[in-house]
């Protein structure tokens, strides 16, 4: 590690939910073992999520820390504690809760002007678009994480280009989107865009896209190899650089790392790994739709009716809020647990998912396609069951499909919007995840090519982290352009 290496101090501001912070954690760890400064500006009820992996990773000589900011609920009318979108019970709450994100802004760079070595770069989600003018305040570059893949980024950013929105007259015709290296179909109703339909949020998007523009470049979770040519078109698109630096998940190596990744395990965790040990090599299917899902209690039933009836073992995580009377009064009625005992487990809460995915005996992966979950079964070399509920998932769902070839669709045809999720009921059925399971384990050839598939490409995820890999080289030509500025130009 080079002194100059050491006296670079990059702060990390991520956006405080789940499928946001955890990569930036990674991240700043993975910069942090390279030798330069990490600081990660966080607040309380979030630092006690991630306070012991970034201590551990400070006693294991990083340079790193994690810093509360207190998060000014009060002063926007948001309930106490309610710091994270997966505590955030309606989307009625989301413009007081980014309000309250931007008044982050003051106290941060009132700490950052105290700290040595000063800043010389900042890392920060799309979302916290006002750290661009901290950025310039610093005089230091922006970098913008997304926190998903080119894939989708440059999808979206195509779209919006080639002013395709407009022309497509249906809801529920596929068509191809445009500019796409490869092309992929999809529908008007699963776009992104279609996922949040809310005015007062325009001037937000507006400020999100002109922070962009002003940034040096972008960084994201992810590796070349599985973008299958968008790293080039994005940053030729946008003309600014796109370096991968992941998958970022490979960075937790350790036993309690993986165990304690994003949130304090399930105590059902423990059982759940001892149960696994148990178990036949890729025997068994982990289902986890996300930590933001919040489907409807007899769509979960109709999920756990599905996994209870395949003849696949199975592990099937409950998010704590989604346990509640109605799911919870089946599941008793139901004996579902002792139904399925010897077969299958239930981790109500958070569950250490990278430590699971990483397991032998789990041998698929049913993934509600947040890019987090994507990658991380991708890394594991699983086949997916892909599930997307909104946002930029059903594009996720596309390139698992459609181009890696390493997933079978469960046949959802339209998002979940948060706030609607009465409204479209029941979306999948039993038989339709019995099917996509007896697709996933099947023996036949195209089950066997699908799982050959996904153990190359699982293969191509860690190379791209080794020494000489293409997400190492990258974390060095970030590295490099903060300590020396940019040497070449875009082209
Ligand atoms: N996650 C986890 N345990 C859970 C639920 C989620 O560790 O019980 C992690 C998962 O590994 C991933 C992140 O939370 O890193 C979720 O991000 P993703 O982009 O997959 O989806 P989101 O939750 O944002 O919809």
């Amino acid at each position: 590690m080079s002194s100059l290496q050491q006296s670079v101090h990059i702060v990390f501001i991520p956006l405080l939910a789940q499928g946001h912070m955890i990569p930036l954690v990674d991240m700043a760890r993975i910069f942090a073992s390279r030798g330069a400064v990490a600081t990660i500006y966080t607040t309380p009820v979030n630092a006690r999520r991630f306070r012991t992996t970034v201590d551990r990773s400070g006693e294991l000589g990083m340079p790193i820390r994690l810093v509360e900011i207190p998060f000014p609920c009060e002063e926007v009318g948001l309930p106490v504690g309610y710091e994270n979108l997966d505590i955030l019970p309606s989307p009625e709450l989301l413009t007081k809760f980014y309000d309250a994100l931007g008044k982050l802004q003051e106290p941060i760079e009132k700490h950052l002007r105290q700290q040595s070595p000063a800043p010389s770069c900042i890392i920060s989600d799309k979302y916290i678009f006002w750290s661009s003018e901290t950025a310039q305040r610093f005089g230091v570059p922006r970098f913008v994480f997304h926190a998903m893949c080119c894939f989708s980024v440059l999808g979206g950013h195509n779209m919006k280009h080639f002013n395709f929105w407009d022309s497509i007259t249906s809801d529920m015709e596929p068509f191809e989107v445009p500019g796409m290296p490869k092309g992929f179909k999809i529908t008007k109703a699963q776009l992104p865009l279609n996922s949040v339909r809310r005015q007062d949020f325009d001037v937000f998007r507006w400020k999100i896209q002109e922070a962009e523009m002003a940034a040096q470049g972008v960084v994201i979770n992810s590796f070349d190899e599985v973008e299958h040519g968008c790293v080039e078109a994005y940053q030729k698109a946008i003309g600014k650089r796109v370096w991968c630096v992941g998958p970022v998940s490979l960075c937790n190596k350790d036993e309690s790392d993986l165990f304690q990744r994003g949130n304090k395990a399930s105590s059902d965790a423990g059982k759940c790994m001892a149960w696994l040990d148990s178990m036949k090599p890729r025997s068994v299917i982990y289902a986890c739709l996300g930590s933001l899902c919040r489907l409807v209690p007899s769509q979960l039933m109709e999920l756990g009716r599905g996994l209870g009836a395949s003849q696949q073992p199975f592990v099937w995580v409950i998010k704590r809020e989604e346990g509640d009377s109605e799911l919870e009064n089946w599941l008793m009625e139901e004996r579902f647990e002792e139904r399925v005992k010897g077969r299958g487990m239930v981790i109500r809460g958070w569950a250490p998912q990278v430590a699971v995915l990483s397991h032998r005996a789990i041998g698929g992966f049913l993934t509600h396609c947040g890019w987090n979950s994507t990658l991380e079964g991708v890394c594991s070399a699983l086949p997916m069951i892909t599930w997307p509920l909104f946002s930029e998932q059903f594009v996720n769902e596309a390139l698992v499909v459609d181009i890696l070839k390493i997933g079978v669709r469960v046949g959802v045809k339209v998002p979940v919007r948060w706030g609607e999720e009465r409204k479209v009921g029941v979306l999948v059925k039993e038989h339709d995840i019995v099917r996509a399971i007896n697709a996933l384990t099947s023996e036949d050839k195209e089950g066997e090519e699908r799982r050959k598939r996904a153990a190359e490409l699982g293969e191509k995820a860690r190379e791209a982290m080794q020494e000489g890999g293409t997400s190492h080289s990258n974390v060095s030509r970030v590295l490099r352009y903060v300590m020396e500025g940019p040497t070449q130009e875009v082209v």
